[in-house]
């Protein structure tokens, strides 16, 4: 592999303008103080500090936080979860029974009847429960028999009344927002709101519950890119166009991803390849 100063050479007989010359050995410092065998691709700052201990030049630092951004190597090495995308609450009913949640609670002691589990139904708005005793075994049809005989019914009343408590009401919601506004600041502080289109390009970070055959050794990347976005979802969700070999599903949280800077990559791929 040619050191250093033979590159510069190098590029310095190939290059014609004294602009592209300066440039070349810009870069060539930087790759130097950032990615050479004794570095140890450092961050920003520390690059910064080895370079000023030798050279000076207009606008070091931007270049320095310039050519670390777009390093390969540290993406794929130093990857982590973004604090990207921000808490997206969902919309708030304005009538009970209007938007509901429904679970189960399975596999408890039988009772007499033979009954099994639970079957839970909750009103986001009154937060009014419903606890339904039902079979493990119970098919679609049977749970839906089950919710219109135990909730519509027994609610069908209450939706009548819904004049004499649109007071009440109004009020609920007036207090639900007032507390997922309150959940909202909350849960989005240190998050950024980051939006990608169709065409971006990213880095996916490997997630170790998810990309576990990617993650097995603790030396093993953990990022993988640039791939390009597929379609967007929605601001937190995305489709991502990833190879087959990867087994999952293409649909990534945002938090996953980072933009993709550019080609710009370290001494280690090119210039260990040519010599
Ligand atoms: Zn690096």
């Amino acid at each position: 592999m040619p050191s250093g100063a033979n590159l510069l050479n190098l590029f310095l007989t190939l290059s014609s303008t004294r602009k592209e010359r300066i440039m070349l050995s810009l870069m060539l410092y930087l790759d130097e103080a950032h990615a050479s065998g004794l570095m140890g691709h450092f961050g920003a700052k520390k690059t910064e500090q080895v370079l000023v201990d030798h050279f000076i030049w207009p606008k070091l630092q931007r270049d320095v936080e310039r050519y670390v951004l777009h390093c390969v190597t540290c993406h794929k090495a130093k990857s982590r979860l973004n604090p990207h995308g921000l808490y997206t609450p969902l919309l708030i009913p304005s009538v009970p029974w209007e938007d509901i949640s429904m679970d189960f609670v399975l596999g408890l002691p039988r009772t007499k009847r033979g009954r099994d589990s639970i079957f839970v139904v909750v009103d986001r708005f009154s937060m009014m429960a419903h606890f339904i005793p039902c079979h493990k075994s119970g098919d679609a049809s049977h749970i839906a028999e089950l919710f219109f005989r135990e909730v519509e019914q027994v609610n069908f009343d209450a939706s009548k009344r819904a004049e004499y408590v649109k007071k009440i009401h109004e009020q609920a919601r007036a207090n639900i927002n007032k507390m997922t506004k309150m959940y909202e600041k909350h849960a989005n502080k240190g998050r950024k709101k980051v939006l990608f289109e169709p065409g971006d390009l990213v880095w996916v970070h490997l997630r170790k519950d998810r990309f576990l055959e990617k993650r097995k050794c603790k030396l093993q990347p953990r990022a993988d890119g640039p791939f390009k976005v597929l379609q967007k979802i929605d601001d937190n969700a995305y489709e991502i166009v990833l190879p087959s070999a990867y087994g999952v599903s293409k649909s990534l949280n945002v938090s996953d991803l980072s933009r993709f800077m550019g080609p710009v990559e370290s001494r280690t791929t090119p210039f260990q390849e040519g010599g």
